[in-house]
């Protein structure tokens, strides 16, 4: 009652691996040395394992959207026409940067909690044969659903235009075969399932994607995409590097290949399982619809006549439990809990019981254990599949 510990339980930024903590206060090195480039190199090598591709990688010091943005910057020319899946708060984000820098998005726009369907990049595409490229992504964070990227990316890439993937919550949770469905750029961001803190984006870039780094003309300076693929296996960066978090970075995926990054997906896809299975039993409703559930978040309903915003405040008055609430108009309506990166059954189990003791006070009645015990059956469930795999 009276100690309360802060938990980070937002799809970003996630709780920070303790490995990497220490990694981050040893960062009194100069970059410009064989000891740092060795590290630099190796952060390099195991991001193409991370995400499972042979594509130039680019790691930028920044948050996500400067990946984002270097996508726009460097491979696309003013006034050309692109694509925009908007399922989102982030899938908006899309058509601001695009206008930013004078494309002319048309956009595929679904209701908050719905996903764009691949007929309807289907009908798109068919529609607008010059467009140049398409931008989506993976899970849209905002509302908890996610694309069906393994149809979109092949029915992208029998076209003129290239596929750009904001994954900056999808990797890590979800299973992209970025070579295999012909994702042409597939960009990841720190804060999400990578357990460090925010300041890094990284993109991987297909060679179809490479080959318009000499003819498009949209500016970029900082965020030149060839300088950065180019330098990064020399264990360099074009500037000064956020070494600090690079150190984080090394060690945070040293953890990811000692467990595997199937198996860090498979983690966060149970968890995400085990909430909405706890979340149905209490009698809650989920946000996404008509759409693949996310497996870095979800987003469930604030019951009638309840706020979110309460069932947020409490969360972190009563637990100390930091919460996300819906984004924009999303606010007030629903609550996100996030599953990507460092978090275990023992945050779950922990988080459906607070949830439960809020309800009830807040006046929405339920039975207490309820959700947990949903959560625990999933837990169960899938220690026995893989005890029985292991022997086989
Ligand atoms: C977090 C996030 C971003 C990146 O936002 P930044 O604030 O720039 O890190 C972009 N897209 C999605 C889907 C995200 O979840």
């Amino acid at each position: 009652m009276y100690v309360r510990k802060t938990r980070l339980l937002t799809p970003g930024p996630t709780p920070l691996l303790p490995e990497a903590i220490r990694a981050m206060a040893a960062a009194d090195l100069h970059h410009r040395t064989k000891q740092f480039r060795d590290v630099y190199r190796g952060v390099i090598k195991d991001l193409h394992y991370f995400m499972g591709t042979q594509n130039g990688i680019a790691l930028f010091a920044s948050s996500g959207s400067g990946a984002m943005e270097a996508a726009v910057s460097n491979l696309f020319s003013p006034g050309e026409e692109v694509i925009v899946c908007a399922a989102g708060k982030f899938g908006e984000r899309w058509e601001q940067i695009t206008t930013a820098y004078g494309l002319r998005p048309v956009v595929v726009r679904k209701p908050y909690g719905e996903a764009v369907h691949p007929e309807d990049l289907e009908t798109s595409l068919r529609r607008h044969p010059l467009a140049k490229g398409v931008f989506l992504q993976a899970t849209e964070t905002s509302t908890g659903i996610s694309h069906d990227l393994q149809t979109m990316g092949p029915l992208v890439a029998e076209t003129g235009a290239i596929m750009v993937v904001d994954a900056i919550t999808g990797l890590g949770s979800s299973v992209i075969d970025i070579d295999g469905w012909g994702l042409d750029v597939v960009i990841g961001g720190s804060q999400k399932a990578l357990m460090i803190p925010p300041g890094l984006s990284f993109c991987s870039v297909s060679a179809r994607a490479a080959s318009r780094f000499d003819t498009a003309t949209c500016p970029n300076f900082y965020f030149n995409l060839r300088k950065h693929i180019e330098a990064g296996p020399r264990g360099d960066s074009p500037w000064t590097p956020a070494s600090s978090l690079i150190l984080g970075m090394g060690a945070v995926l040293r953890h990811i290949r000692g467990i595997g990054r199937e198996r860090l997906i498979e983690n966060a896809q149970l968890l995400a399982r085990a909430t909405r299975d706890a979340a149905t039993e209490l009698g809650l409703q989920l946000f996404a619809k008509n759409a693949i559930p996310a497996g870095a978040v979800t987003a469930i309903r604030a019951p009638e006549g309840l706020s979110s915003t309460q069932i947020v405040q409490a969360f972190k008055q009563g637990f100390g439990s930091v919460v996300a609430n819906g984004q924009g108009s999303m606010k007030g309506r629903i609550f996100r809990l996030a599953h990507l990166g460092y978090f275990d059954f023992h945050d779950l189990f922990g988080t459906i019981a607070e949830l439960e003791v809020i309800l009830q006070s807040l006046g929405h009645e339920v039975e207490l254990g309820r959700g947990v015990r949903a959560a625990q059956s999933v837990f169960v469930d899938a220690r026995a599949a893989s005890a029985s795999g292991s022997q086989s």
